[in-house]
């Protein structure tokens, strides 16, 4: 292994964003390479729910939907998570889970082309974008919806004028390679295709102006780089020049216009608010709230720049150690081209990813053969891209990995 510490230090000196790793509360001796998945607990979280929960609801109770601004939660974390995502006010909404957006999005979404009945989307894309356009499909029916896939290579191609929506996730769960948002969304809205945009792995770590890229819809992940806690609500933006055109089907007394009125007739809330179905989650919405105060201080580009810096530095350093080459980077190799992971394959990714959490180092296995690292920029230093370094060479060097203990295959990998 090639001493790379002394080029971590001074990546290190030179990190402006180094202060923000001592807001988090992560455990010692680890290096935590998971941010990706789910995102580490700020102090000021842990906080913020404990008065959310003593206070709030322990003392102030039902009279906290007003007093502590419960029912308005869901808009304004929408409004925190908007100024992150290059949207004016009034089109994010927090609310349920990816899975759940997306179903209610991909119909309104339809409803924009009625003649069309097409789903165009990427073969490889996350389970849970497909799983939600099948759903549809069994409820809608095949002509009037029906989900079809393309390779990444072909999906422009794949566009044209039979085609009602595209729905796509930027950055590629395994291999973190990126989408060109801006360039797709103008292609496809040539053929008079509607768009629809999965930010999962973007959203608190990726410079994005959806109102800019002129993007119709797009839902997103409060638990990953957004630091929400497991289970964080997720989010919803819909362009306001749609707002009045579609209805959602997950209808529910929270996206009624006048909830306490009580009315037996559902009539749709005005613009985001029709999105919601029932009641917020308000705990778990407190603590994504707060944690998106975080970024209040901090410049996505700036989070940019070192996202790129920390993938780089661990690409360059597992480059120029040889034991490493049995490695192999199925990430883009240019860091442009990338989001904030990296992912290799080898034909024991799942128990090296076993060996390294043994030793501290927080990565993650995605079937079959990946080994997946997500550099969350707001807590990773150089010396800790380092130290996982230094512990995957010991790990390959040794075969350590081979010890069965590593094999065991848990429910959640
Ligand atoms: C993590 C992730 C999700 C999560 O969906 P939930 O329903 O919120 O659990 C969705 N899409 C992509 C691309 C993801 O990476």
């Amino acid at each position: 292994m090639n001493n790379f510490e002394t080029e971590a230090a001074e990546l290190d000196k030179a990190d402006q964003l180094a202060p923000f790793k001592k807001l988090f509360k992560l455990p010692a001796n680890t290096v935590y390479l998971d941010g990706n998945s789910l995102g580490p607990l700020l102090k000021s979280t842990q906080t913020t729910v404990s008065r959310v929960i003593e206070q709030q609801w322990g003392n102030e109770l039902v009279s906290s939907w007003n007093s502590n601004g419960w029912i308005d939660l869901p808009s304004t974390t929408g409004a925190k998570i908007a100024s992150l995502i290059g949207a004016e006010r009034g089109q994010v909404i927090c609310c349920d889970s990816i899975s759940i957006n997306l179903f209610k999005v991909l119909h309104s979404a339809l409803q924009l082309n009625p003649d069309r009945h097409l789903i165009l989307s990427q073969t490889g894309n996350f389970p849970t974008d497909l799983y939600a356009a099948q759903g549809l499909q069994q409820l809608l029916g095949e002509n009037r919806c029906k989900l079809v896939t393309t390779s990444e290579d072909n999906i422009e191609s794949a566009l044209s004028t039979d085609v009602a929506v595209l729905l796509l996730t930027q950055v590629d769960f395994r291999t973190g390679k990126l989408h060109d948002i801006e360039k797709i969304t103008r292609t496809a809205h040539a053929q008079g295709t509607v768009v629809v945009w999965d930010l999962a792995h973007s959203t608190g770590v990726l410079p994005l102006y959806l109102d800019d890229w002129k993007v119709d819809f797009a839902v997103g992940c409060g638990y990953k780089y957004l630091n929400g806690g497991p289970g964080a609500p997720a989010f919803i933006y819909a362009a306001k020049r749609h707002h009045s055109k579609f209805t959602q089907p997950l209808q529910g007394w929270m996206g009624h216009m006048a909830p306490f009125d009580f009315s037996e007739e559902y009539a749709a809330g005005k613009g985001m608010q029709q999105f919601l179905t029932g009641t917020p989650q308000i705990i778990s919405m407190s603590a994504l709230s707060d944690a998106l105060d975080l970024f209040e201080n901090v410049s996505i580009a700036d989070v940019r720049n070192k996202s790129i810096q920390l993938t780089k530095f661990f690409d360059d350093c597992k480059t120029k150690t040889v034991q490493l080459d049995e490695l192999q980077l199925i990430s883009p190799i240019n860091p442009a081209q990338r989001g904030s992971q990296l992912a290799y394959s080898h034909p024991f990714a799942f128990n090296i990813c076993q060996n390294l959490i043994a030793l501290g180092v927080i990565a993650d296995f995605r079937s079959p053969d990946v080994l997946r690292l997500g550099f969350s920029p707001l807590f990773l230093s150089f010396a800790d891209i380092e130290q996982s370094l230094s512990t995957l060479c010991s790990i390959i060097e040794s075969k350590s990995y081979l010890d069965e203990r590593f094999s065991a295959k848990q429910k959640v990998t």
